[in-house]
């Protein structure tokens, strides 16, 4: 293997450690999709029926019933998107409008847009410095009465504090939500992701462990919520009742047939995605040597990430620059990104209330006395220090050996270069 500290920084001019791209779930490279997707594919146009409802019993049936034997959970509702899934569980709870719901800041914007959407508000809690997982005792802080749910984001297929956040909820008597879109097989002490809460909501969009393109399928224990979630998605129209009484205000949430091919074949590669990805992650993990001012965040026993993206957790005063760092990253050609999101209280829709037209609603209503204007910077200080602090690397279950010992040698040569330059 090639001594990393032989050849000046790509960079700079030096040689590249890696040149041929990385497997990448962008394309096929870094997918899973073959004969199998083909296969059921095929038999649903010819079946005719592209459509599922509550009352057809098609892939999309066969999926969610898979999916929650997978998970052990006894109600799976399938959905278009990871965002949808997540409407379906605020739908669910139903708060009224200018209740509260605690979330974290850093995630997919899919997770902030069904509470406003159903005119709830979110609140934030800040997260942990290590996992940048939501901080239980900042949620702790943030509950009000009327807080209506609490939703947590396994991030990067890391588990949050589940006995904290729990215990915290029961208390409280507060719904939880779990966010595991990143996040299948993640376990917490022994127990998985999504099996904690009242609802777990996974996406099945192209970056996913198993994906059909956009989807989503929502767990849960309780037959109530389940029921409604069903309803939601498909306009609270009860059809194996044989009525067509809307029973509340409902979307078009409903996942197609040729999703449910896809997703159906893609169930049984889950297991294998699961272990390729702890596998490679684990890898990395032992391959980063000792930088000063680098670290990997660690976990309690019996709980393992299934490494969604794999994050590296950089002191900028001593180990540089996270945007420097990750330009470097790129170019010896092994991807990386510094950040991941800005905290989502600092997008236009929560700083400027775009909302409902020009009404700002929930806020400036009398439903609450939250207002928009006071989603600012310093909210959440820990959320803000991730885009000085954080370094993302994709992690795909394709790789070979050669492709993380090619990472590994690009991450140690450039935390090298720029430990010898401070
Ligand atoms: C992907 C993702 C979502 C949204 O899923 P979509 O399928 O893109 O709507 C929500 N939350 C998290 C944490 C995600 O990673």
């Amino acid at each position: 293997m090639k001594d990393f500290t032989d050849t000046g920084l790509a960079r700079d001019g030096g040689s590249p450690v890696r040149t041929a791209p990385l497997p990448t779930v962008n394309n096929a490279s870094g997918r899973t999709f073959g004969e199998d997707e083909l296969e059921l594919l095929r038999e649903v146009i010819e079946s005719g029926q592209l459509n599922h409802t509550v009352t057809s019993h098609g892939k999309v049936q066969q999926f969610a019933e898979g999916f929650a034997e997978w998970l052990g959970m006894p109600h799976a509702v399938a959905c278009s998107s990871g965002t949808a899934a997540l409407h379906l569980a605020v739908a669910a709870i139903d708060p009224n409008p200018g209740d509260e719901i605690i979330v974290t800041p850093i995630s997919d914007f899919g997770s902030v847009i069904p509470i406003l959407a159903q005119n709830a508000v979110p609140v934030f809690a800040d997260v942990l410095p290590d996992t940048w997982c939501i901080d239980p005792e900042q949620i702790r802080a943030q509950i009000t009465d009327r807080t209506r749910a609490i939703m947590i984001v396994h991030l990067f297929g890391q588990p949050c504090d589940m006995d904290a956040i729990m215990a915290i909820a029961d208390d409280h008597g507060i719904p939880v939500i779990e966010d595991c879109c990143q996040a299948y097989g993640t376990t917490w002490r022994g127990q998985r992701a999504g099996t904690f809460g009242t609802i777990g909501c996974f996406s099945l969009q192209q970056s996913k462990h198993i994906s059909t393109g956009d989807g989503g399928i929502a767990v849960t224990n309780d037959p109530l919520f389940a029921r409604r979630m069903t309803l939601f998605a498909d306009k609270a129209w009860p059809r194996d009742t044989n009525s067509r009484e809307h029973q509340f205000l409902g979307l078009n949430y409903r996942m197609t047939e040729l999703q449910g091919a896809v997703s159906l074949a893609q169930l049984p590669k889950l297991d294998g995605v699961i272990a390729a990805r702890q596998r490679w992650g684990n890898a990395l993990t032992e391959r980063i040597a000792d930088w000063p001012g680098v670290s990997m965040p660690e976990l309690p026993p019996s709980s393992a990430s299934t490494f969604w993206l794999f994050p590296i957790n950089v002191d900028p005063e001593v180990a540089g620059n996270v945007s420097e760092l990750a330009a470097a990253l790129n170019a010896e050609g092994i991807g990386g990104s510094a950040g991941y999101v800005t905290p989502m209280y600092l997008n236009p829709v929560l700083t400027e209330g775009r909302t409902y037209g020009t009404s700002h609603f929930p806020f400036d209503s009398p439903y609450t006395s939250r207002r928009f204007q006071d989603y600012t910077l310093n909210l959440c200080p820990v959320a803000e220090s991730m885009k000085q602090r954080a370094i993302t690397l994709a992690i795909n279950e394709r790789y070979t050996q050669r492709d993380v010992d090619d990472i590994a040698q690009a991450v140690n040569k450039v935390f090298a270069a720029f430990a010898k330059r401070s």
